[in-house]
C-alpha cells in the first residue's frame, strides 16, 4: 500500500529511488554497575572502542572523495587528535575503576561534564568545540554498543540513487553525501532557510524538511518517491504514481535545462530596465556554476563555511588564496565577500546534544563575534582586501543592528589597510564596503547605514525571522516564515528607498530574491539588483525578462497597502503573467 508523507519541500526536483535511514539521534546508553572481576575487561573494551573509532575515521579520512571541501578532511583530523587526547578517556578510565561504572555510561559522564565545559567558555569559537566532542563519543558510543557503522561515511558506500532518511543534517553530512550521488533526502527537523537547507539547493539536491515521524512509517530500502517542491514523499507508490513521477521528472528536466538559452542575454525587463542578477556562493565548487549560468557576479560569498567543521580557524593565506581564486575565476566581474557569519545554525547541533546559549540565533553571531574576537576577524579582512588588488571585490558586513559596528568595523578596514600598506602589499585603497540589512533595527534605520556604506543587501531569511520572532530551523514554527507579512515588505520597502535617496545600490541575497513567487513584487518595490543560486538564477531571469515594470507600479501600492501576507499572494496571483508570456520565446 502506497503512504503519502508530507513535510516542507526546501529544494526542488523529484527522486525516486530506495531508502536509506540514518539513525543518529540520542543513543539509548545502559547504566549498569561492574562486579570487581569485570574491572579490567571494561577498560580493555573501553580502550579498543576508541582505536577502532580512530582506525573508522583514518579510513573515512582515506577515501574522502576527490573534489570534498578542505574543511570536511580537517574535521575528520580533529576528531582523530580528539581520540589521542588522554583527557577525553582519562575519566571514563577512572569512573570505570573506581566507581565500577560501565564504559558507555563512564564515557557518556565525561562528554555532559565537557559540553558543560565549552559551553561555558568566554572564546566563542572554542565553544563551538563542543560538537566535535559529540559527535566523537557518538561515534566511540555506536562501537561501544556494536551499532553498525554510519553508511554515508564508508568509502565503499553504495548510496548512490538513495533517498537519505535522517533526523537531521549538518552541511557537513550534506556536501558528503552528495559526493555518493544521493538523489534526495528528507529529515524530520529543519527550517527552510537552515544552511542545510540553503546547501541542498545549491547543491541541486530535492530535499524535504519538518517531516516528522518518517522514521515510523519508512525502512531501510522501502521503494520511494521525493516531490522536493511539493514536500510529498510516497512510500511503496504504485505503478500509476511512479508513471506519474517520472513523467514529471522528465517535463522539469527538459523546462531547467531549456533555460540555458537565457544564459548570455542580459537580465532586462520588457521595457529595458536592466537588473543586476547575481549569485549567492557557499564552497568553491560554485564559483564556476556562477559562471555557467551567467550570473553578474557573485553578490554573496558566505565564507564561514571555509571556517567550519575544522580544528582551527584558516590563516590569513589560506583565505587569501581562496578569494584570490573566486576572482580570477569570476575575471572582471565582482565578488562580494560577506564577513563570517558564525554562529546560530551554522555551529550549533543543537537539537541533538542538548541547548547551547539559549536563544543562539540573538547571540554573539557574525559581526558581533567578529568585534569581539579580532584575532579572528583580522586575518579575514586582510586577506579580502589582498584579493581586492587583484578584481573587483566588495566588502559585506552580515547581522550589523548597530551603528556603531559599522564604524568599528571600518577602523578595522583602516587600520588593516595601514599594516598591508607598510608592508609593501597591494590592495584596492577604494574597496567597497556594504552591510546586510537582516536585523529589524539595521532595517527601520537603513537611511542611517545608508549614509556609511557603499551598498546595502537585504539579508531576507534572518530579517524574516528577526521580524517575525521565529527561528529559521525550528520547523514547530515555519508556518510564520511569510515574506509577504506587511511588516517584512515594509522594512524591504524602506531599506530599497533609503538606499535610492542616498544613491547607493540595495541587492537582496536572501532566499526571498530566488523564489519566483515574490520576483515580481520586488521589482514592483524598486529591487534592481538580485543574488540568487546559481541553480534558480535563470528561472528568475526569465521572470524578470518577461515582466514590464508600467503595470508592476499598481501591484506595489496594493501590496503595500494590504493587511496581510494572505491578501497579498492573492493581489500577485492577479498579477501573474499568463503562461507563455514576454521575451522568453524570444530571446536565444
Ligand atoms: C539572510 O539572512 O538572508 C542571508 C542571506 O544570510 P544567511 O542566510 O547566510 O544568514
Ligand atoms: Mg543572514
Amino acid at each position: 500500500m502506497t503512504i503519502a508523507l508530507h513535510g516542507l519541500g526546501i529544494s526542488r526536483g523529484i527522486a525516486i529511488g530506495p531508502a536509506h535511514i540514518i539513525e543518529r539521534g540520542q543513543l539509548d546508553i545502559p547504566e549498569y554497575e561492574l562486579e570487581p572481576e569485570q574491572i579490567l575487561d571494561e577498560t580493555q573494551r573501553l580502550q579498543e572502542a576508541v582505536r577502532a573509532a580512530q582506525e573508522q575515521l583514518r579510513a573515512i579520512r582515506q577515501h574522502i572523495p576527490a573534489g570534498t571541501a578542505a574543511e570536511i578532511a580537517a574535521l575528520i583530523d580533529a576528531h582523530i587528535l580528539m581520540l589521542d587526547d588522554t583527557a577525553l578517556i582519562h575519566e571514563p578510565l577512572r569512573l570505570i575503576r573506581e566507581e565500577r561504572r560501565n564504559a558507555e555510561w563512564a564515557l557518556k559522564a565525561q562528554r555532559d561534564a565537557l559540553v558543560r565545559t565549552f559551553e561555558e567558555m568566554d572564546d566563542a569559537y572554542l565553544r563551538t568545540r563542543r560538537d566535535d566532542v559529540v559527535h566523537v563519543v557518538n561515534r566511540v558510543q555506536r562501537i561501544l554498543l556494536r551499532h553498525s557503522p554510519l553508511r554515508h561515511e564508508q568509502p565503499d558506500s553504495r548510496l548512490a540513487g538513495y533517498i537519505i532518511f535522517a533526523d537531521d543534517l549538518t552541511p557537513a553530512d550534506t556536501v558528503l553525501m552528495q559526493h555518493h550521488g544521493i538523489a534526495a533526502f528528507v529529515t524530520e527537523y529543519g527550517g527552510p532557510t537552515s544552511h542545510t537547507s540553503i546547501l541542498a539547493r545549491s547543491l541541486g539536491i530535492p530535499a524535504i524538511v519538518g517531516l516528522h515521524q518518517a522514521h515510523v512509517y519508512i525502512r531501510d530500502e522501502d521503494p520511494t518517491i521525493v516531490d522536493g517542491s511539493r514536500g510529498v514523499v510516497l512510500v511503496d507508490p504504485d505503478a500509476a504514481s511512479l508513471e506519474f513521477y517520472r513523467s514529471r521528472r522528465e517535463q522539469d528536466q527538459r523546462y531547467y535545462s531549456g533555460l540555458i538559452r537565457l544564459k548570455g542575454a542580459p537580465a532586462c525587463t520588457q521595457d529595458g530596465v536592466r537588473i543586476q542578477l547575481q549569485a549567492n556562493v557557499e564552497l568553491p565548487r560554485d564559483f564556476e556554476h556562477v559562471l555557467q549560468v551567467g550570473a553578474d557576479g557573485i553578490g554573496l560569498y558566505r565564507t564561514e563555511f571555509l571556517f567550519m567543521n575544522r580544528a582551527a580557524p584558516p590563516d590569513e593565506e589560506e583565505q587569501y588564496q581562496n578569494y584570490l581564486r573566486a576572482v580570477q575565476v569570476l575575471g572582471r566581474l565582482p565578488v562580494t565577500i560577506r564577513t563570517l557569519d558564525l554562529g546560530a545554525d551554522k555551529e550549533a547541533d543543537n537539537r541533538r546534544h542538548g541547548p547551547l546559549a539559549a536563544n543562539p540565533a540573538l547571540g554573539l553571531r557574525a559581526v558581533r563575534l567578529c568585534l569581539k574576537e579580532p584575532a579572528l576577524f583580522r586575518p579575514q579582512l586582510r586577506a579580502i582586501l589582498r584579493a581586492s588588488a587583484a578584481g573587483d571585490v566588495r566588502l559585506m558586513i552580515p547581522m550589523l543592528s548597530n551603528l556603531h559596528e559599522v564604524e568599528q568595523v571600518l577602523d578595522m578596514i583602516d587600520d588593516s589597510k595601514r599594516d598591508l600598506s607598510s608592508a609593501g602589499m597591494q590592495f584596492n585603497p577604494d574597496l567597497p564596503v556594504g552591510g546586510m540589512i537582516e536585523v529589524p533595527a539595521a532595517a527601520v534605520c537603513a537611511d542611517m547605514f545608508a549614509q556609511r556604506l557603499d551598498f546595502l543587501s537585504i539579508g531576507t531569511n534572518d530579517l524574516i525571522q528577526y521580524t517575525m520572532a521565529i527561528d529559521r530551523v525550528n520547523d514547530e514554527v515555519n508556518y510564520l516564515y511569510d515574506p509577504l507579512h506587511p511588516a517584512v515588505l515594509r522594512l524591504v520597502y524602506g531599506t530599497i528607498a533609503a538606499g535610492l535617496a542616498a544613491g547607493i545600490p540595495v541587492a537582496m541575497c536572501g532566499e526571498m530574491a530566488g523564489d519566483i513567487r515574490y520576483v515580481r513584487l520586488l521589482l514592483a518595490l524598486g529591487l534592481r539588483t538580485f543574488s540568487v543560486h546559481p541553480s534558480s538564477l535563470l528561472e528568475v531571469k526569465q521572470l524578470i525578462m518577461e515582466s514590464e515594470m508600467g503595470p508592476l507600479q499598481e501591484l506595489a501600492r496594493r501590496a503595500l497597502a494590504a493587511p496581510g501576507g494572505t491578501e497579498v499572494a492573492t493581489i500577485l496571483e492577479e498579477f501573474r503573467l499568463p503562461a507563455g508570456a514576454g521575451a522568453n520565446s524570444t530571446t536565444s
